[in-house]
């Protein structure tokens, strides 16, 4: 049996060669979530993957270019009725992007608020040093239950794991964050149907090269490895996470 995995966050577009990338993950049936950082890449995207079964193009705008493209919400709204996957989406209260936290609150509730009224999937976000903050705006704006919410490389505390878990919300786990102990400590508790995998390439590092949505099983085997669960049971239970959100089963 081959099992197919999951690349719940990568930037495919961002690839020098992303045309091979995309042809990568149809020939090894990854199925990829093709985040974007501003909705100008969203068409391409979205033509990219319109004939793919395996990669679903996602409409975003990455909080940390809010303080420069915040206007381009208005591009993100005129799209979104074309869109069932939303990312990347969040915010960025690090050192770098403090400075447009009130922006960034701004754009992400209007983005919750819009998701609200649309067949939204899923949103990918990324929750950096806020994670808190994050989780009160979903709260305020009531997604509906079919939506789901993953919150991308989360570094938050154990409390906020908690409080995202009671939330229904999904953790996309990459190679990178699995090589600090304290995140190994805290995904280790995580629940294995609450686990998906991402790459968050070309941003992630794989063998000195930028990380690709083929190299998710080492992925796989690095969270089995910190669950102590067979990379096997790992891979369907992602398969199995990632379909429940696409409303396959
Ligand atoms: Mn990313």
């Amino acid at each position: 049996m081959t099992v197919e995995y999951v690349d719940a966050h990568c930037h495919l577009d961002l690839y020098p060669d992303h045309a091979a990338v995309f042809e990568e993950c149809e020939r090894q049936r990854i199925h990829t979530i093709a985040v974007t950082t501003t909705p100008k890449a969203w068409p391409h995207n979205r033509d990219l993957s319109a004939n793919s079964h395996y990669i679903h193009a996602a409409l975003g705008l990455h909080p940390q270019l809010v303080a420069e493209r915040g206007q381009e919400l208005d591009l993100w709204e005129a799209y979104l009725p074309e869109a069932r996957y939303i990312g990347e989406v969040g915010l960025d209260a690090g050192p770098r992007f403090y400075r447009s936290i009130e922006l960034q609150k701004h754009i992400f509730e209007r983005i919750l608020a819009r998701c609200k009224q649309s067949e939204i999937r899923l949103l990918s976000v990324h929750s950096v040093r806020a994670v808190s903050m994050a989780l009160d705006l979903v709260d305020k704006h009531l997604l509906s239950r079919h939506t789901a919410v993953i919150l991308h490389w989360f570094t938050g505390s154990r409390a906020e794991a908690r409080r995202a878990i009671e939330r229904g919300c999904y953790f996309s786990i990459n190679a990178e964050m699995l090589k600090k102990e304290s995140h190994r400590k805290l995904v280790a508790t995580l629940p294995i149907d609450r686990i998906l995998t991402e790459t968050d390439g070309p941003f992630c590092e794989h063998n000195g090269r930028a990380a690709r949505p083929v190299d998710i099983p080492t992925v796989v085997d690095l969270i089995a490895r910190t669950m102590q669960l067979p990379p096997m049971s790992v891979a369907e239970a992602v398969l199995a996470n990632f379909n429940n959100i696409e409303g396959f089963k």
